[in-house]
């Protein structure tokens, strides 16, 4: 048992059954024993590995979008360049490496990282030491001006709430207690108003996913782009529309049970894109049709910036690198299981790669 595992047994054992939300969020971000709390997840040494550490050419390629887009409206200043869930700073090194060169850009720039974890928190100051750079906890804090905003993997980092459709509403995923070991159980059935929307595509057995906090986070972005002027770009592995159990745990790069050692496991969801953009909409601003990370990227031209890159290389290293070009890009890798939106004021405005 980890000693999260403890806490909430004992947590359980006298108020009853936590839902899967309550579960999942003291796993990632309890103070003592939060995965995000008390280390950083990424790498090879780690639990899981992300496209930018993965490759230098996906934050470049996100960053001229960012930054051409930035031009397309005017080159405002002063503006914020946003991330948020940035990990280890690598993607928005890239992306200020990448852009160093864009005229203005640099001296309008406020950069600024939404960050739960101070062990990341750490790791971004140290990799972004030659910025000026604020870092802030929600989306909420981001200053009231044009945004240009990236978010990779960190969606699926939110707490979810689970539900199984049956004759008599919906039954929520919740942990439980068997003798001394936790365990999933489900509730009584109930309606639940913000799955009537699903009534209709759903039938009796389906699992759909709920993730609260995404679309109060999604306003906060699109409410600044659609008034004040922007773009963001949203990576994630999910789908248009929750269906199914996606509810996952890993370590070591390795499928594990959940329940097995909380706080020790990193704990995701895929990201249902659906709600995203209708949260974006809602808030008054555009957003693209979903596409994979592979076509965005080839819209992007990863195939020519691959090619310069390999240029420069040999032996190992240019294994490495054709490597991490079809990890990214492949329909067996990351190709087609990542998705992306983005957010513009007006569909005319959206992003390189993302207009039609
Ligand atoms: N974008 C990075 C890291 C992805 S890991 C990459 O592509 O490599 C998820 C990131 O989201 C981590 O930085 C984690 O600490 C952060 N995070 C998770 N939950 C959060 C929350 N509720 N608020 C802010 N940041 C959060």
């Amino acid at each position: 048992m980890t000693p999260l595992a403890d806490i909430l047994a004992r947590r359980i054992a006298k108020t009853g059954p936590i839902s899967l939300m309550e579960f999942m969020a003291e796993c990632l971000l309890h103070p003592e024993h939060g995965y995000y709390t008390t280390r950083d997840p990424l790498g090879a040494a780690g639990d899981f590995t992300t496209a930018p550490e993965i490759s230098q050419m996906f934050g470049e390629l996100l960053g001229l979008a960012l930054a051409q887009s930035w031009m397309d409206q005017g080159s405002p200043a002063p503006f914020t360049l946003a991330e948020i869930g940035p990990g280890r700073g690598t993607l928005m090194a890239d992306v200020l490496r990448a852009t160093k060169a864009v005229p203005n850009m640099h001296a309008a720039m406020q950069v600024h990282l939404v960050e739960a974890s101070p062990t990341l928190k750490a790791a971004q100051r140290d990799k972004l030491a030659d910025y000026d750079v604020t870092w802030i906890d929600e989306a909420s804090a981001l200053p009231d001006q044009p945004l240009w905003l990236l978010a990779n993997e960190f969606f699926d980092a939110l707490p979810i709430r689970q539900f199984t459709r049956d004759a008599h509403g919906w039954r929520e995923t919740q942990v439980a207690l068997e003798g001394e070991a936790l365990a999933f159980g489900l509730s009584n059935p109930a309606p639940i108003a913000a799955l009537d929307h699903r009534l209709a595509n759903t039938k009796v057995g389906d699992v759909v996913e709920l993730c609260p906090a995404a679309a109060p986070i999604t306003d906060e972005i699109a409410r600044r782009i659609a008034n004040k002027g922007g773009a963001a770009i949203i990576v994630d592995y999910g789908d248009w529309r929750s269906l199914g159990d996606t509810f996952q745990a890993l370590e070591a790069h390795k499928m594990v049970d959940p329940l097995a050692r909380p706080g020790q496991a990193d704990l995701t969801a895929h990201v249902d894109f659906e709600a995203l953009a209708r949260a974006a909409t809602t808030a008054g601003a555009s957003v693209s049709k979903m596409m994979t990370q592979g076509e965005v990227l080839a819209r992007l031209g990863i195939g020519a910036r691959a090619q310069t890159l390999a240029q420069n290389l040999d032996g190992e290293a240019l294994e490495t690198h054709i490597k991490a070009f079809e990890r990214l890009t492949s329909d067996a890798e990351m190709g087609t299981l990542f998705k992306t939106i983005a957010i513009a004021p007006t569909p005319s405005r959206l992003p390189p790669g993302f207009d039609t």
